[in-house]
């Protein structure tokens, strides 16, 4: 893949906003550079625009040098800053699979690119013959999602690294917020291998720091470098980068608590499941079960009414009827699996 294709004409003119903290990195100095408030407040300085500490833990977790990484607030931002940087609104296009996640499509609408929509296979895999048929020579991204929200299964490693040489041209994006709860690898592990493979990751799901607002892109080195130059200078507030720091040093907690949420996974899949509430329960590699149900608008009504959110996903033609339940802890899964259970009472007794 080359790079200079890649990415819009404009974005290889750019000369990035050159912050203050930028230019020195020293400690002790009399900082009169930034115009920032000289009094200490804990938070009265601006963060390290490069994440450096951070890129640092986070490529020792993942087994990749920090130069591959790019962090942004959120990997929404990621998914922003990759579909602002290589697709020339109004002449572009990115491609997405479906059900999938929609900030792929929210980011193009907003940068007014083409979003060319594929719906996955009956097993829930990308369909790489409608892929030969979709992309062009203006198709700048395809979007895979692993394991994918909501169907909740992997795409094998192989199907990647396949999508990626049948395409040199375009940046495969594989989407894994959810691979730390799933028993197959990440393709993390081909990066090498695949000059076009970029890798998202957050820690708002397995490492539960959804309110931290970070996600990760981990790809090609001039990739990486060119979104650095134009994500905003300080996209993630140094209190976030600080309480990551300090919660991404607990590894055996992590551990604990993603064997927990897997535990419990796999009891709410097997419940629901015997519950007969539900026409299907899918498996999942996420922290999340899709459940279809005929009367999913009905049951959605009756959980919210009880106090239980869940995420309706009645999504024809691949889902109709279908509802979306995060894992929770073992409380809150069984006043869910109790509400169903009464549900059901309720509807045979009427
Ligand atoms: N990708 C997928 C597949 C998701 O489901 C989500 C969040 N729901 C994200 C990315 C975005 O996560 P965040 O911005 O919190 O990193």
């Amino acid at each position: 893949m080359d790079a200079n294709k890649l990415f819009r004409p404009n974005i290889h003119a750019l000369s990035p906003y050159s912050c203050a903290r930028d230019e020195f990195c020293g400690e002790g100095a009399v900082m009169l550079d930034a115009n920032e408030n000289p009094y200490p407040n804990g938070v009265n300085r601006y963060p390290d625009p490069r994440h450096t500490l951070l890129k640092r833990r986070i490529a020792e977790l993942r087994g990749v040098e920090p130069d591959r990484i790019v962090l942004g607030n959120g990997s929404d931002e990621v998914i922003d800053l990759l579909v602002r940087s290589t697709c020339r609104p109004g002449v572009d296009n990115i491609v997405v699979f479906e059900p999938g996640y929609s900030m792929y499509a929210v980011s193009a609408a907003v940068n007014d690119v083409e979003v060319r929509r594929i719906d996955l296979t009956p097993d829930f895999q990308p369909d790489e013959r409608v892929l030969s048929a979709t992309v062009d020579d203006r198709t700048k991204l395809v979007f895979l999602c692993t394991p994918n929200n909501p169907t909740g299964g992997v795409i094998p490693i192989a199907a990647i690294a396949r999508i990626c040489r049948n395409y040199p041209e375009c940046l495969v994006v594989a989407d894994e917020a959810y691979i730390d709860f799933a028993d197959a690898p990440s393709a993390v592990t081909m990066l090498d291998d695949l000059p076009n493979l970029f890798v998202l990751q957050t820690l708002s799901k397995a490492w539960g720091m959804a309110s931290l607002r970070i996600g990760i892109g981990i790809g090609p080195v001039a990739v990486i470098e060119v979104l650095g130059k134009v994500k905003p200078p300080y996209n993630i507030g140094g209190t976030a980068q600080a309480r990551a720091l300090e919660l991404l040093a607990d590894a055996a907690g992590f551990a604990t608590r993603v064997a927990e949420i897997k535990r419990e996974r796999d009891r709410l899949l097997h419940e629901l499941d015997a519950s007969g509430g539900f026409r299907k329960v899918y498996p999942s590699q996420a922290n999340f079960l899709l459940a279809i149900a005929d009367d999913c608008r009905g049951l959605y009504r009756m959980l919210a009414d009880n106090g239980v959110v869940v995420r309706l996903r009645d999504l024809p033609p691949l889902i109709p009827g279908g509802l979306r339940i995060s894992v929770g802890t073992p409380a809150e899964n069984d006043k869910l699996l109790k509400l169903l259970k009464d549900e059901k009472n309720i509807v045979s007794r009427s």
